[in-house]
């Protein structure tokens, strides 16, 4: 028996999430459930987190949470509790398996069956976001070595224990090379201990158009988090419909499991929506904390569902569907067909080893860092690159030097085109004439840009680590 933490959420949820218990209970599950409440609830009621305390501790303590979905209420300043969850539990790998039920829900992809392996803690969902000029405002990327080598680590586990063939990495490294040059970086290290899977990179854009026209292309895709969020919602609605798919969002500790769509509000309380999504999610649960044999049960019991016709709205076709159901009567067919197996579609077989168990991150010995410089970024108003160089010199000391100035990454200085636009948001690179830099000169940089009103609204320190410029040129550098 295990205690696993359930929240029926907002809109369909709590009909989808009564249609999947109802389906775990017959199907045999172990299960103890504890019920919290979190989402609009609890934001209205004044909790901007949506989510109490002593929910929280339910959580820790029962390690495995089956979560329907949450609307998170416009403005406000509310915060999404499913970006939190995941970021709070450390919960870093986002499974979702994109499979089409070829021919019994519409699909232009007959034969596809993708997972894709989102990085479900850092990039730009660390949420770092300021304003630093009227006209410029910015969000951190963070992408940190400990979170490629666990996200990708897992996907090539995953990949070794699911029996796939083949883990392709997307990235726009091309581009961000500092970035998603380390997450790219990080898979080729680790793709070398996995000869037996084939691995692959691609650049996301023309990657992503390929898997949009040509999904049999794919086995396994892991992908940083912005990427991977767009992309497996693209995965899955071209299977047939996002109602379809589930996913578990896999920590070191505690896991949880939910489907990918939202908590539709348009369709709520009219016993309509697919809680198929949710089922997956659900399934993918058992799997994790070792109920196999009933995972397979029921999910053979669904692929029959869907081979009888018997569907939902969302799914529903004429010619290929046999019988429109609502959310109840779909959860009362797959009850019916527990302990069958669909006739065309292949059967699941009980999985073994479900839980992965990965190397704990182990940090490598510091590089040696070297401060060759600082960008200092200024808010300035002016138009003529040539103007500011001028007012910033004077703040620098005879060893140091104003390499260059760009805006918006492009270089405006020296050399600049008069036809390249500019906003108020501008960054000077300086550097020491004989290579050394100090922390020390930045302050004394701040100070004197103080004194003569430059406005600095942020530095980066430049580095060299083991030698190397661990920094970007700027464009046209
Ligand atoms: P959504 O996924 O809720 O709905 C989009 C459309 O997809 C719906 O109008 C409906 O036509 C269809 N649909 C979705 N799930 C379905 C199902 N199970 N059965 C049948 N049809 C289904 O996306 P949205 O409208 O952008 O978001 C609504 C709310 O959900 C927002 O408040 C958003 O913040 C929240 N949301 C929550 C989660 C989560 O809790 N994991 C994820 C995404 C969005």
């Amino acid at each position: 028996m295990t205690t696993i933490t359930v929240a029926k959420g907002d809109g369909i949820g709590p009909e989808i999430m009564d249609a999947t218990l109802r389906i775990l209970k017959e199907a045999g599950a172990q299960l103890k459930i504890e019920e919290i409440e979190v989402g609009e609830k609890v934001y209205l009621g004044g909790n901007t987190a949506g989510i109490s305390n002593e929910s929280w501790d339910i959580i820790r303590r029962n390690k495995i949470f089956l979560k329907a979905p949450i609307t998170t209420p416009q403005g406000g300043g509310y915060k999404s509790l499913n970006v939190t969850t995941r970021k709070f539990l450390g919960l870093y790998a986002n499974v979702r398996p994109c499979k089409s039920i070829h021919p019994f829900v519409q699909t232009k992809h007959p034969v596809m069956d993708v997972l894709i392996i989102r990085e479900n803690e850092e990039d730009l969902y660390a949420g770092i976001e300021h304003q630093q000029t009227d006209e410029v405002v910015q969000c951190l990327k963070l992408i940190s070595r400990p979170g490629c080598e666990k996200i990708i680590r897992y996907a090539f586990e995953y990949a070794k224990q699911q029996g796939r063939k083949k883990v392709t990495c997307f990235t726009k490294d091309n581009i961000m090379k500092q970035t998603d040059g380390l997450f790219h970086k990080v898979f080729d290290e680790i793709a070398i201990e996995y000869p037996e899977i084939e691995n692959e990179h691609w650049i996301i854009d023309i990657g992503a158009a390929k898997l949009a026209d040509t999904p049999e292309a794919f086995d396994v895709i892991v992908m940083p988090n912005l990427y991977g969020d767009i992309l497996s919602d693209v995965a899955a609605q071209i299977t047939g419909s996002v109602g379809l798919a589930g996913s578990a969002n896999i920590g070191e500790e505690c896991s949880m499991f939910e489907a990918i769509h939202g908590s539709a509000p348009r369709r709520a309380g009219q016993n309509v929506a697919n809680p198929s999504g949710l089922l997956q999610g659900a399934i993918m649960m058992l799997n994790h904390i070792g109920q196999n044999d009933v995972a397979a049960k029921i999910q053979n019991a669904w692929l029959k569902t869907m081979e009888d016709g018997i569907h939902t709205y969302d799914i529903f076709q004429e010619g290929v569907s046999k019988k429109l159901v609502g959310t109840k009567e779909f959860a009362d067919a797959v009850i019916n067909n527990l302990g069958m197996a669909p006739s065309t579609l292949e059967p699941v077989k009980s999985q073994v080893n479900a839980t992965l168990n990965l190397p704990k991150y182990v940090r490598k010995a510091p590089k040696n860092k070297e401060l060759e410089g600082v960008d200092l970024f200024v808010h300035w108003a002016g138009t003529d690159p040539n103007a500011l160089a001028e007012l910033v010199k004077p703040i620098l000391n005879e060893n140091q030097q104003l390499v260059m100035i760009t805006n918006r990454g492009i270089k405006v200085w020296p050399d600049g085109f008069k036809e390249t636009f500019c906003t108020d948001h501008w960054r000077c690179r300086i550097k020491a004439e004989n290579g050394l830099f100090q922390k020390q000169y930045i302050i004394e940089l701040m100070k004197s840009a103080s004194d003569l009103n430059i406005d600095i609204i942020k530095t980066e320190n430049l580095y060299r680590f083991d030698g190397v410029a661990a920094y970007s040129l700027g464009q046209g550098q």
